[in-house]
């Protein structure tokens, strides 16, 4: 195996590629043993950690490792002592290596299954995290080990300055930038959010059909949204995730539909269940289509096979036997939580840590920035926080209690 570090110490600088195997082991797979109880990445045991995905995400926890990397097939190498770094970690083992920030509660659309018909209801905007405020929290978050940010809201891009929020991101070293969006202002910047640093992007589509569509968001934006979608699949941010939230008896007779459509542009054409975070309060277990049925609705139609996924993705993934583009990703927080292998926590608009989508409560960063907390406070405040990550959301069981934050708070 040829094994080519980036930087002569890991920790805040990962490899970008630790080697490939010449026996095709699927890129770079790779076993790494560590005579220390192993922190690294997001498998475990006592022994093995078994390392997959493009770009392994390898973290130290503290103190010095060296890593004897071995592929499947044996080749094996010695990668250089690694540097201390911190790491965010739950009392349940998680590591959290991935962000959700929200930059604004603001939405060009109403999405019946996530914001409400009525009048706005947006905090000020003294209340939402000023870009400086993002920008010091996104270092520290970087320092204790976040690979991956995803930029949400409301809608990301009704906020001035995405683009150059990308950029500095970007140049601080986050290594995977992406971003959910419906896609109305999209194609016409897609080229500069490129140029910002965005490496991959979810549009929201939740039908096919221009009436339902704008039933739906409460917009007559379809025409504008399948163009944005086109243009994303024409650009480096393809293949687009295409996502849709079945709700039962408004879109859910769309699954074949969509899942042609996945087949016709090659988009990654993903499923989400319902979840309840709907302003309106309308959720009910009866309005879910379950993953289940969407899988075997698809696979009666055109056979699927299923891809091997990291255990901490939310999408189970699955492309077409018969060799056609596109892939279908089913989503199933509802009947089938994935929260044993969760790596995320969220940041909201208004500066507050969220923990799990559930959270009965969130966490005031705002504040603490605000009355002069030193980088040290708030590390010790994040970690602190994280330890306590929920095990898990609690849709499922009795006495469960939607909170009170809604999706275009939270962002999703
Ligand atoms: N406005 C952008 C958009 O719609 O893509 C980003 C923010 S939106 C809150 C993020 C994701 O949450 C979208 O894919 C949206 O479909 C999803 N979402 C919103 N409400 C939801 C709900 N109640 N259940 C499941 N997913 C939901
Ligand atoms: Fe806005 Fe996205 Fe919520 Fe739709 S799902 S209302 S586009 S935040």
């Amino acid at each position: 195996m040829v094994v080519t570090p980036t930087s002569a110490a890991y920790g805040r600088d990962n490899p970008r590629l630790l080697g490939r195997c010449p026996e095709k082991c699927s890129g770079l797979r790779v076993w790494a043993e560590t005579f220390e109880p192993p922190v690294l990445g997001k498998e475990r045991s006592t022994e093995n950690v078994y390392i997959f995905g493009e770009r392994p995400i390898l973290s130290t926890g503290s103190g010095d490792l060296v890593l004897y990397l071995k592929c499947v097939h044996g080749a094996g190498s010695r990668i250089q002592q690694a540097q201390p770094t911190m790491t965010l970690h739950d009392k349940f083992g998680r590591q959290i290596t991935d962000l959700r920030i929200s930059i604004t509660d603001r939405c060009n659309f109403r999405c019946v299954y996530c914001r409400s018909a009525d009048p706005e209801n947006y905090r000020d905007h003294d209340e939402i995290l000023s870009w400086p405020e993002l920008d010091r929290l996104a270092k520290i978050f970087l320092s204790l080990g976040i690979r991956k940010i995803r930029i949400t809201g409301g809608e990301p891009l009704v906020r001035d300055g995405v683009e150059d929020y990308l950029a500095r991101l970007h140049s601080v070293g986050v290594e995977d930038l992406s971003m959910t969006t419906n896609g109305h202002l999209l194609a016409e910047r897609c080229d500069r959010l490129i140029a910002a640093g965005l490496r991959r992007i979810n549009i929201s589509l939740d039908s096919l059909d221009a009436d339902k569509f704008e039933r739906i968001t409460r917009t007559k934006s379809f025409a504008t949204v399948m163009h944005s979608i086109a243009t994303a699949q024409r650009s480096r941010l393809a293949p687009a995730k295409v996502n849709a939230v079945l709700v039962r008896g408004i879109n859910d007779d769309e699954v074949e539909a969509f899942a042609s459509y996945a087949r016709e542009t090659g988009v990654i054409m993903r499923f989400i269940e319902f979840m309840p975070l709907d302003a309106d309060r309308h959720w009910t277990r009866s309005l879910v289509v379950p993953a289940a049925e969407v899988h075997q609705r698809i696979h009666d139609r055109w056979p699927l096979e299923q891809i091997p996924h990291e255990r901490s993705e939310t999408a189970r993934k699955y492309r077409f036997a018969d060799g056609a583009p596109g892939e279908i990703g089913l989503i199933a927080p509802v009947t089938q939580p994935f929260c044993g292998h969760c790596s995320r926590i969220r940041l909201t608009a208004d500066g507050k840590l969220r923990t799990c989508l559930f959270s009965k409560d969130d966490h005031d960063l705002r504040s603490l920035l605000r009355e002069g907390a030193s980088d040290e406070d708030l590390v010790t405040y994040i970690g602190s926080v994280v330890m306590e990550k929920e095990e898990g959301h609690r849709i499922n069981e009795p006495g469960f209690v939607q909170p009170s934050r809604t999706m275009v708070f939270i962002g999703g």
